[in-house]
């Protein structure tokens, strides 16, 4: 007897029928970039599509992404205001914390995350207080995120995502948090998030490359597995209620892995680089536009329940269609 696979792709009722893997708006989170100024809706270069907004121009945005059926937004900040010790990245009119009082203005329709890290706001770029040799001081560093991630919190951010890498910084977070009474604010941690080539196109957009050397005494090597898995173990005992994984697509394995032994929502990051490569490949006419669908969708099969992607506005064009 032949065995025939083929009956059930012969017609695309029977395709959608016995389709494994569905993507759905709700699972998408859309980031955005917020600059100071007025009147900027600039596109960044190296990620056509996505812009740069100063906050009087997020009316029309905010707008934009729930017609999109979008849920979820994660808000960058993007700044010339840097020193050492990434003072404005805690002011209460810092950039961020204007754009989530901005959103929250505009509609409780959002789930606003924000992305908690210092090297938006270092002089150095770098993603914590440095001590003399330029070394990341980790247990220095804590304090300094967790006055970031309350003072997001105060603004109105449903949900804080520390990118940074530190050890602690979850259960610093938590603490402080809890202390001033933002039980109800979660935390998405970027637990295994890797030392990637494909950050490229970001750092442009938030203007946040180091300024010397590199990230990898904090970012995890692209080679370990087995340590992204232990990260992500110690996130949840502080207290993650989410754990990412990131950059996404050449972390598959990572991903599922998380999955598998993790029973906390799993975020994937569909990094900027991933987002760029494919973006360009189309408008030289090299992939077809399905190729967004395809390289997210495997996101969702490789286990992440949750998408951070820049693809969210394109995909409402397929999802539904699927
Ligand atoms: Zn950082």
């Amino acid at each position: 007897m032949i065995r025939r696979p083929r009956r059930l792709r012969v017609s695309k009722i029977t395709r959608d029928l016995v389709r494994e893997t569905r993507l759905d708006m709700k699972v998408l989170v859309y980031p955005i970039f917020v600059v100071e100024g007025e009147n900027i809706k600039s596109e960044i270069k190296s990620m056509p599509g996505v812009y740069h907004f100063s906050i009087d121009k997020l009316d029309d945005e905010i707008e934009d992404i729930i017609n999109h059926g979008i849920q979820n937004i994660m808000i960058f900040g993007v700044t010339h205001d840097k020193d050492a010790c990434a003072s404005s990245g805690f002011a209460e009119d810092g950039i961020v914390q204007r754009a989530v009082r901005k959103v929250k203005s505009l509609t409780n329709d959002l789930n606003v995350i924000t992305d908690v890290c210092m090297c938006e706001y270092t002089d150095h770029g770098h993603c914590g207080i440095l001590d003399d040799t330029g070394y990341v001081d980790n247990d220095r560093t804590l304090a300094v995120l967790a006055k970031i991630a309350l003072s997001h919190a105060q603004a109105g951010a449903d949900m804080v995502a520390p990118s940074d890498m530190m050890d602690g910084r979850v259960g610093a977070i938590r603490k402080v948090l809890d202390e001033h009474g933002f039980v109800k604010v979660g935390i998405m941690a970027y637990s295994a998030k890797f030392a990637s080539n494909f950050y490229g196109p970001f750092r442009d957009a938030a203007d946040s490359a180091p300024a010397f050397g590199d990230r990898k005494t904090y970012q995890m090597d692209p080679s370990n597995f087995r340590e992204a898995m232990l990260e992500c173990a110690y996130d949840i005992e502080e207290g993650a209620d989410m754990i990412m994984v990131k950059p996404a697509l050449s972390y598959l394995d990572v991903i599922r892995g998380a999955r598998d032994r993790f029973d906390v929502p799993i975020v994937a990051y569909n990094v900027s680089g991933e987002y760029s490569m494919i973006k360009l490949a189309i408008s030289q006419g090299l992939l077809n536009e399905e190729a967004m669908y395809e390289a997210v969708m495997s996101i969702k099969r490789a286990g992440a329940d949750i998408i951070i992607t820049y693809f969210a506005k394109d995909l409402v064009r397929y999802i539904g269609s699927y």
